[in-house]
């Protein structure tokens, strides 16, 4: 691991991105972005065909933040990476971000096999046993029920059933304990004071960690270069507001140092932390405007199904149409918060939304 020299953090331009680093590591392989802090990469069996996962020199040991999404492949990947980088000193400690597959995948697999609690948000421990069980409205039933009365015709709702047999194929067991962290909390890794940072929207208690000291975000899925950041109502929680938990949570990101090295999920590490919150708030103001438009006066009450041509420019397979719906109607209560829509039930029991009057 000494041989690979850290980066040198420049200063960032903070009208766009920079991205110190233009390739990723190799499967198997790592690569140093500051001074204890190591990159490394494994396969996705989806269209975003990646995650990024972190190592970090912690005194005798190394601390893992996040695992991956169970694969052979991704277990290989481990494998290499034990065999050659960890100098003799032994994993110990595991922590996760959040509760989806590609994250806690393999996370019981790396704690049985170091005799570890994994270091998680008490949220997210939560909700990756009600989802591995189907238990509290993760049942498909609810699922469906949720898509129907947003308007979605039964016949493109099959994907349903298979959406769930892939949580329980990325993750095949669950610890049945963790060691909670809390919001804010430090936590000292090796010689550096880690805070992490919850964030909300894009799950229960999505954990984030920021070092001051080495100027480094891990950001997990919360913060990306150059996709948005998935924020969806899901069937436990219908009323809820995703929109407005993660424009908070960008407000909070946005008290971080500017030069920042963001290490984000999926795509390359990056600079230009606060451009980046710019433009994901520009990016869910522009869908707000537009929703509150066609819901305006002209056009009348929208159900969710209706404003998807509104809020993207392409159409979806059955699997990618459950997460459009899902933001969709995030969008929609975001505003019905806001209280610059209403909601109503039209003739065949689908929500309606229409405009108040006042603006956004
Ligand atoms: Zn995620």
């Amino acid at each position: 691991m000494n041989a690979i020299t850290p980066l040198k953090k420049a200063q960032p331009d903070q009208s766009s991105l920079s991205y110190p680093i233009a390739e990723p590591p190799a499967p198997g392989t790592v690569i140093a972005v500051a001074p204890g802090v190591f990159w490394l990469r494994m396969p996705l069996p989806f269209v975003l065909n990646h995650i990024n996962l972190w190592l970090l020199e912690d005194g005798d040991g190394w601390t893992i933040v996040d695992c991956g999404f169970s694969t052979d492949e991704a277990r290989g990947c481990w494998e290499q990476i034990f065999a050659r980088y960890l100098n003799g000193k032994p994993v110990t400690r595991v922590i996760v971000t959040h509760f989806h597959p590609d994250h806690i995948g393999l996370c019981d697999w790396l704690c049985k096999q170091h005799q570890l609690l994994p270091w998680m948000t008490k949220g997210e421990y939560l909700q990756a046993h009600l989802v591995h069980k189907r238990l509290g409205g993760i049942e498909p039933e609810y699922m469906r029920e949720l898509m129907m009365r947003h308007g979605l015709d039964d016949a493109r709702m099959k994907w349903i059933e298979e959406r769930e047999h892939l949580y329980a194929r990325g993750v095949p067991t669950l610890p049945h304990a963790h060691r909670r962290i809390r919001d804010n909390e430090t936590i000292a890794i090796g010689a550096h004071a880690w805070r992490v940072v919850a964030g909300h929207g894009h799950s229960p208690e999505h954990a984030s960690l920021y070092c001051e000291k080495l100027g480094v975000f891990i950001a997990g899925d919360m913060l990306l270069p150059r996709i948005s950041t998935n924020v969806s109502v899901w069937p436990a929680e219908p009323e809820s507001d995703p929109v407005g938990e993660f424009l908070d949570s960008l407000a909070r990101y946005a008290t971080l140092d500017a030069c920042t090295l963001v290490l984000p999920s999926h795509g390359l590490p990056f600079q230009g932390l606060h451009a980046r919150v710019s433009a994901l708030r520009e990016h869910h103001r522009v869908r707000l405007e537009r929703v509150t438009q066609a819901c305006g006066v002209t056009q009348g009450p929208q159900r969710a199904v209706d404003v998807l041509p509104v809020l993207f420019d392409r159409t979806f397979d059955d699997h990618h149409l459950l997460f459009a719906m899902g933001e969709a109607i995030a969008h929609l209560n975001c505003l019905m918060h806001r209280g610059v829509l209403r909601r109503s039930v039209n003739g065949s029991g689908n929500y309606q939304f229409e405009s108040t009057g006042k603006s956004l």
